[in-house]
């Protein structure tokens, strides 16, 4: 199968940190093959893209794809009273079709929304897998490690090894080792997450320093600074991915290594009233940072875009100065800093010959994105979910025109999701 997306504006993502106009861009099966102006050669589908912007899916490095069904549940809670309370008991009673439905839920909102690979973290893994079959979209899967080195810690872990024997051969699926935090698991458990993470080549995803309680927290337990914990646990020679990190002081900044990357996850942060992350220290010692949307329980929702729009924001606020945070960096966090992250930067994150057709398309031409004299910052402060024209992956269209290619009811989904939520009784 040959794609010719024609005639498109790309804001190609790659080193040269491009805009082009009037691009020609080639797709054959899963890979970008050509990228130039007047491709004349044949192809079986024509994607027209004139006055369209053309641009890689957006990376979600940071979620929990079934607990969209808690959408709306965290108003006046602090985090902890909000995961004792309303998340951890309901959680503890879902069954893996009840996941599986949560978890299509938003992979639809994020096919819709423009995102084209996520970075997962719940359990239920076999729902959340059939979820992601059924939808094509591109995921690091885990299954979420809690808790000690016992009988049922040991169990999750062999749910983990399961689900990699079973479906380390699917082309879109990669995985990651995520025990759920540094306060919720035992030392013990966490070194045996080091081990995982060394025997499968995979890289090590975790919550971290969230909020100060935490960060306390971590610091009493191992008596040490939060990296140096990580140190002593064996996470800072692996690929790392740590989620929120949003304290963290200038001396264990200093510490992080380039195989370690931060998710930053402003929304929640703010929902949960952890407070803002200070990436732009983050930036000064050169760490990858990447974007995530956390669950739609504190992050309202998988819209990438709506969560480019706060982060040079909060920066700019927090500095007092509106000059501390570009558009075009935030727009890596979306894309090319997601894809290193997740330690898939060789094939996703942006658009070159060779890489994985992971493209969206956009059509700004509308009353509440026209004009945009500057389309790097229209692309991060305003983009809506009805820009979003066409979601492709692995070089299947998911999307076109707004018409999702998905053999999928909406209408009967949402009615499951009702009966999921009066069954579990979410308010
Ligand atoms: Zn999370």
């Amino acid at each position: 199968m040959k794609i010719l997306i024609k005639n498109g504006t790309v804001i190609s993502m790659d080193e040269k940190r491009e805009k082009i106009e009037n691009v020609d861009i080639v797709i054959e099966n899963d890979k970008i093959i050509d990228i130039c102006n007047n491709y004349n050669g044949d192809y079986d589908k024509l994607i027209d893209a004139t006055d369209k912007i053309v641009m890689p899916g957006l990376i979600n490095a940071h979620t929990h794809l079934g607990m969209s069904i808690f959408r709306a549940t965290n108003d006046n809670y602090h985090l902890q009273d909000w995961l004792e309370k309303k998340i951890w008991p309901i959680e503890a009673k879902m069954t893996d079709e009840e996941v599986y439905y949560a978890a299509l839920l938003s992979c639809i909102e994020m096919i819709k929304t423009g995102t084209t690979c996520l970075n997962d973290m719940y359990f239920g893994w076999r729902g959340t897998m059939k979820a992601l079959l059924d939808t094509k979209i591109r995921a690091v899967m885990s299954r979420c490690l809690i808790g000690e080195d016992d009988d049922e810690g040991n169990r999750m872990i062999n749910e983990f090894e399961t689900m990699i024997n079973e479906y380390k051969n699917i082309p879109n699926i990669t995985f990651a080792v995520a025990p759920h935090g540094l306060y919720t698991c035992s030392k013990d458990y966490l070194k045996k997450c080091t081990d995982l993470s060394i025997k499968y080549n995979i890289p090590i995803h975790v919550h971290f320093c969230e909020n100060k309680s935490e960060v306390k927290t971590i610091e009493n337990k191992f008596n040490t600074t939060p990296v140096n914990a990580l140190k002593e646990i064996g996470f800072l020679d692996r690929k790392l991915i740590l989620a929120h990190v949003t304290y963290l002081s200038e001396d264990d900044q200093k510490l992080i290594g380039n195989n370690i990357s931060f998710v930053t996850n402003p929304i929640s942060n703010l929902n949960l009233g952890c407070g803002i992350a200070d990436l732009v220290s983050y930036q000064k010692y050169n760490i990858n940072i990447a974007l995530g949307t956390d669950g739609q329980g504190s992050g309202n929702n998988m819209n990438l875009f709506k969560h480019m729009a706060f982060v040079s924001d909060l920066q700019k606020a927090k500095y007092e100065d509106p000059t501390i945070m570009e558009a075009y960096d935030v727009l890596k966090m979306a894309t090319i800093n997601g894809a290193k992250a997740l330690d898939l930067d060789k094939e996703i994150g942006s658009i070159e010959v060779g890489k994985k057709a992971d493209i969206i398309i956009l059509d700004l031409n509308k009353i509440e994105t026209y004009p945009y004299p500057n389309l790097l910052c229209e692309v991060v402060h305003n983009v809506e979910s009805s820009n979003v024209d066409t979601t492709i992956i692995n070089g299947n269209i998911l999307m076109e025109k707004h018409n999702l290619l998905l053999n999928i009811n909406e209408n009967n989904l949402k009615n499951k999701i009702k009966n999921i939520c009066e069954e579990l009784k979410i308010n």
